[in-house]
């Protein structure tokens, strides 16, 4: 038989045991959410050692995302635009045909005079064409003239 008493501590002891059961999940989600903090902080710490040097030049000190961000954002502008003028020169530089100049297509000798299928629209001129890709083509494409 048990008294009123016992009954009210069975009651008690299962509140709080619900309460633990709360609590331990609680620790448990913040111990992960702490576990993935260090872990992006780590990540966050490689990669301003990595960006580091390569950003010096640019105005960022790899301590702190303030001075980095500006530097990259520095690059990506100089690379946005390089790639516009590089866009703008390949515009000028395009296949033309019913061109001719020295070293036409069916003639293998040096020196000789006739029709190229295809020519550079801006190096040379309709007489005197320079074949397509031309230098400045092939210096773009693969770095070489
Ligand atoms: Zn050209």
């Amino acid at each position: 038989m048990t008294s009123a008493y016992q009954q009210q501590l069975a009651q008690q002891l299962r509140a709080a045991e619900d309460e633990l059961g709360t609590l331990r999940r609680r620790v448990a989600e913040l111990t992960e959410q702490r576990d993935t903090t260090r872990a992006g902080g780590q990540e966050r710490a490689a990669l301003l050692e990595h960006a580091r040097d390569p950003l010096e030049p640019w105005g960022g000190h790899g301590d702190a995302w303030p001075d980095i961000a500006p530097a990259i954002n520095t690059l990506i502008a100089r690379a946005e635009q390089a790639e516009a003028r590089i866009a703008a020169v390949r515009a000028l530089h395009q296949p033309a045909t019913g061109y001719t100049g020295w070293g036409p297509d069916d003639d293998d000798t040096p020196g000789a005079y006739g029709p190229i299928s295809q020519a550079c629209s801006a190096c040379g001129s309709e007489d005197n064409a320079v074949r397509y890709p031309c230098g400045t083509i092939r210096a773009l494409d693969t770095h070489t003239v």
